[in-house]
């Protein structure tokens, strides 16, 4: 139920959005309140594809703050603001500049494949940049005989190597939500629930991934809810996304998974939980916190995530 004091901030957060020619694109990992108010709802690849195109001044991301860092390398005119600057990623944070470097001097003649899941720093020493949506894609679209070093997930890259066969080094990083996932909650939730699929994003480690009926990006499960004929899902990725299955579909059923240590029923991502409505109104009041980033490290950085959105293009993903 949304209080009168929410309500307030969602009627200012409308009034300021037109006021200051704003949008807001909010990530499907985010509350079901704030993806009810956004301008443009999506996975990483949708809303750096969103970025790039859009008439507004403002952009206020509802995400995490390499999600913010690509939105302005992208529009580097815009004021892009996140509510939280707290909003970091254990994934982005697991790869840093100085040890990636050395990566990849250790492992030379490689081009370097990044998920977007990383710091522009990251970024800025890659060759191309990919999502979940299309890094199978992204590497098969090179030759045969190219010699490939990915970072920084190291179970989407470990997907990635087993669809395409192709020649990986793989940086050693994780998600803190995907790599928790307990099989054995997903094994009894099979048991009682026989004719449910299970869903799983290619973050999630191995044998989590051995037993999915199907294993996509956060917008390719969603796809796949909309048009399967099934009727219950146990969903192994942020528990987020359940809001729009659920706006899609309302009349299937979606589990999500829990944890392996938890007595929670969900896995949420703490990064992503941190922006709030009333954080919202604050930033777009105050249009602040604002992102900034490094001239040097911005030029760097567009590059490669240019190329994964020409690529991203020609391929019609
Ligand atoms: S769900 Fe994982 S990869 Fe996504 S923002 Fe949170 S910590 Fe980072």
């Amino acid at each position: 139920m949304i209080t009168e004091k929410a309500e307030y901030y969602i009627s200012e957060i409308e009034r300021m959005k037109a006021e200051k020619n704003a949008i807001i694109l909010a990530h499907y990992y985010q509350t079901g309140d704030i993806q009810d108010i956004a301008d443009f709802v999506g996975d990483s690849l949708a809303l750096s594809q969103k970025a790039a195109s859009n008439s507004a001044d403002i952009i206020l991301f509802a995400g995490v703050k390499f999600m913010a860092e690509t939105a302005k390398i992208l529009a580097p005119g815009k004021k892009v603001l996140l509510p939280d600057m707290m909003a970091g990623c254990s994934l982005a944070d697991s790869c840093k500049p100085e040890e990636f470097k050395k990566f990849i001097i250790a492992n030379p003649g490689r081009t370097v494949i990044t998920y977007v899941n990383s710091t522009a720093e990251i970024k800025a020493l890659s060759d191309i940049i990919c999502t979940s949506s299309n890094a199978v894609q992204i590497v098969e679209s090179l030759p045969l005989n190219e010699k490939i070093l990915f970072a920084p997930d190291r179970n989407l890259g470990n997907y990635v190597l087993n669809k395409t066969g192709r020649d990986i080094v793989i940086w050693n990083g994780t998600c803190h939500v995907h790599e928790e996932f307990s099989l054995e909650a997903i094994i009894n939730m099979k048991k009682e629930n026989p004719d449910a699929k299970i869903l799983v994003h290619p973050e999630c480690e191995m044998p989590v991934r051995l037993v999915a009926d199907y294993i996509g990006s956060t917008s390719a499960l969603l796809n796949f809810t909309k048009k399967d004929t099934g009727k219950t899902y146990i969903v192994a990725t942020e528990a987020g996304i359940i809001h729009q299955m659920k706006k899609e579909n309302p009349q299937k059923n979606y589990i999500p998974v829990p944890p392996r240590d938890s007595t929670c029923g969900c896995s949420e991502c703490a990064f992503m939980k941190l922006i709030t409505i009333k954080k919202i109104y604050d930033c777009l009041l105050n249009e602040n916190p604002e992102i900034f980033v490094d001239d040097e490290i911005l030029i760097k950085a567009r590059r490669p995530i240019i190329r994964m959105m020409e690529i991203s293009e020609k391929l019609g993903l």
